[in-house]
């Protein structure tokens, strides 16, 4: 009998249910959007209960799709966006308030007041994060302060706080397992990423009680059981991780110095770094990549804010293509940008500039300048900003990056890889399976459980499907780096007060 493990992937726009078979070949999958709410400019909001239907919806769509029932799951893996934060009533399991995203910016002015208090060394030291409004404390904060008696009634242990994993496992298991992992719980601020365990001083410094916290566990291990009112029976849950986390494991970058990138609608560069926290000095975070049987795995990640948006922008702002795939038979259609350098600092630049002020900036215009020569500059601007990234990492890590494994939708375009492989001077490999984020949830949930001995037996299932190598000559790499370099310290030097005129 095939053992099936099904992966719940909780994304920011939508929820994936994704069943695997042991050879971790997709079996079926189901797929519902859900909303999200803007109540402010930059606030992004949703409801916790339907992000909860919706992977009831997806888990069972995907069972009638494979035409299995509960009792054909071996266990349940579930990754998630991270940093999102739901505080709920402990008595009726009902959220409190909305989701706070972890895009919204609505605690910005909280996170200020914390950093003009000289808080920031603080946050940086012991959580290897910055103080930001993109981490959940912040979060927790304001809705303690916007629920009537929040604090209050948090101080009395009535209230719950949970990132979406730990939401998730206490509705399915119907209010049995508040827990979260590590790898979630370290993209708080306030989970001490040394010892991995809350932080008393960075709970105080929030004014948030402990006992609204959930226990931190394991990444792969078991965690709880799913009700068996939902899908007729107990099904172990056995993974809880964060989704860049997971498509790390899920590219098999298992050994320190092994990097891993996510091309999305943003680009997220994780890189392993084994037993080692390294703390950046060159703008990027640490993190905690998962920790199983005890043993912690750490992680450095790096993200860059505007990658496959550039492409839309090429879409719907330029209206240069009419499909995003376009985009790789226009680069190929001319030899060079012809000079022309994007720097796509849309909102502002992420790592390791950490730039929020810098503006999107166009160079080398010539009067023969094309639609095709804007659309290959765009492209190959996002293969720049993840080569800074990249250079930043090898620089903390005092290591050379050997192999770049590579996902996300935009991984897709050939030109984009090969000129990414060439920028680099490194082999950047695009896996078989591009549900890579699922598939690693699945994998550590399958060795929590024993159908699979060791990582040695994921590796024999794990297919590359292409290999991108680099074929540029080394003094045309140094140029052209040299001239995107130039491109964004000019973009930087252009600093105005009104954006408008
Ligand atoms: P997310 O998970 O962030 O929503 P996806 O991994 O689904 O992102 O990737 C979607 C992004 O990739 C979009 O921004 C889209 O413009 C871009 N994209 C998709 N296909 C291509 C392609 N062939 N070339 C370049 N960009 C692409």
């Amino acid at each position: 009998m095939t053992s099936y493990i099904l992966a719940i992937d909780q994304g920011t726009s939508s929820s994936r249910a994704i069943i695997f078979d042991k050879q971790l070949n997709i079996v079926s999958l189901g797929q519902k959007e859900f909303p999200s709410y803007y109540p402010q400019p930059s606030w992004v909001e949703q409801n916790a209960d339907e992000i909860f239907a919706s992977v009831v919806s997806v888990v069972s769509e995907s069972l009638a799709k494979a035409r299995l029932s509960g009792k054909d799951i071996k266990a349940i893996a579930i990754t998630n966006q991270r940093e999102t934060t739901i505080v709920w009533d402990k008595n009726t399991g009902n959220p409190v308030y909305f989701a706070l995203v972890w895009q919204s910016r609505q605690t910005a002015d909280l996170c200020e007041i914390k950093r003009k208090k000289g808080f920031e060394p603080l946050f940086k030291r012991k959580t290897g994060l910055v103080l930001d409004p993109y981490f959940s404390a912040s979060k927790i904060r304001f809705i303690l302060d916007h629920v009537e008696n929040g604090q209050q009634r948090a101080e009395a242990g009535e209230l719950c706080f949970g990132t979406v994993d730990t939401w998730l496992t206490y509705k399915l298991t119907k209010g049995k397992t508040f827990k979260t992992d590590v790898s979630n719980a370290s993209r708080t601020l306030l989970m001490n990423i040394a010892t991995c365990e809350w932080d008393e001083e960075l709970c105080r410094a929030w004014n948030i009680p402990m006992n609204m916290l959930p226990e931190i566990v394991d990444t792969s291990t078991l965690i709880g059981e799913v009700d068996p009112s939902y899908f007729g029976a107990s099904i172990p849950i056995a993974a809880l991780v964060g989704d860049q986390q997971a498509a790390l494991f899920g590219q098999l970058c298992l050994n320190p110095g092994d990097v891993k990138n996510t091309y999305g609608t943003g680009c997220f560069l994780l890189m392993n770094t084994g037993s080692e926290k390294i703390q950046s000095k060159h703008g990027l975070l640490s993190t905690v990549a998962w920790r199983f049987k005890g043993k912690t795995v750490y992680a450095l990640e790096g993200s860059v804010f505007i990658a496959g948006s550039a492409i839309q922008w090429l879409r719907d702002g330029l209206g240069l293509i009419r499909h995003s795939e376009d985009s790789c038979q226009i680069c190929n259609e001319v030899k060079e940008s012809h000079g022309v350098i994007i720097v796509p600092a849309f909102v502002g630049l992420g790592a390791p500039y950490w730039n929020s002020n810098v503006q999107g900036a166009m160079f080398g215009l010539t009067r023969g300048t094309t639609d095709q020569h804007i659309v290959r500059a765009t492209v190959e601007s996002i293969a720049y900003q993840c080569s800074d990234v990249i250079t930043a990492m090898g620089k903390d890590a005092h290591q050379t990056i050997k192999k770049l494994k590579v996902d996300g939708g935009a991984s897709r375009n050939d030109f984009l890889m090969q000129f990414q492989a060439d920028i680099l001077n490194t082999d950047v490999v695009r896996p078989m399976i591009s549900e890579t984020t699922a598939l690693g949830a699945a994998m550590l949930a399958g060795l929590a459980i024993g159908i699979y001995k060791d990582t040695s037996d994921l590796s024999k299932v794990w297919k590359a499907s292409f290999a991108f190598k680099p074929t540029m000559k080394e003094e045309v790499r140094v140029a052209k780096l040299q001239r995107w370099q130039m491109a964004v310290q000019a973009a930087m030097a252009f600093k105005t007060d009104n954006h408008e005129i």
